[in-house]
């Protein structure tokens, strides 16, 4: 089973949970330092989203470990923004690991995603079917990053707004 010391050395960020639901290839990429899409300008998006739609939260961002960087918006919750609900589960499963990794530290929180365009926040808890099921996710992360070659490329209705698409399908 996977410590706090694993989720470390394996640096597992959100972001890679979030692409393990999004697409294993983009996980593998990613992992790798493939990097054609700027993490860094997504968290700088996301602030300005939530700054812009939350302007008198009393929101906190906190960068754990220089690994999971989590943004607190009282005693009890976390939040993510996100521009739209197309990667809905994804989101849910980013957020989980940030409950779950405070877990870890002691911190017991509750999650909520954001989606300011359609004007819905979701809440979220961790349970112990969600704890089971998120160990079973982080550990296929670390096999999949481990993999010598990235997953195959396999064509989805989103890959074209994806940063890998001419990578993935430069001979379409
Ligand atoms: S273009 Fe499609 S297959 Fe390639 S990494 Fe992006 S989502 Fe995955």
């Amino acid at each position: 089973m996977l410590s706090l010391s694993d989720f470390e050395e394996a640096r597992i960020t959100g972001i890679k949970v979030n692409y393990y639901f999004v697409c294993k290839r983009k996980l593998w990429l990613f992992s790798r330092g493939l990097a054609f899409e700027s993490s860094s300008e997504k968290v700088a998006l996301g602030k300005l989203l939530h700054e812009i739609v939350y302007p008198t939260s009393k929101r906190k961002e906190v960068l754990i470990n220089n690994l999971i960087r989590i943004d607190v918006v009282s005693r009890k919750a976390v939040r993510e923004t996100k521009f739209s609900s197309k990667m809905e589960e994804a989101d849910r499963w980013q957020v989980y690991y940030y409950l779950f990794y405070l877990e870890q530290l002691g911190i017991k929180r509750e999650g909520e995603i954001a989606y300011p365009k359609e004007k819905r926040v979701e809440r979220i808890k961790l349970t112990d079917e969600i704890r089971k099921k998120l160990i079973e996710i982080l550990e296929d992360i670390e096999r999949i990053v481990s993999l010598p070659k990235p997953p195959e490329a396999e064509k989805q209705s989103y890959c074209r707004a994806c940063a890998y698409y001419d990578f993935c399908f430069s001979e379409d």
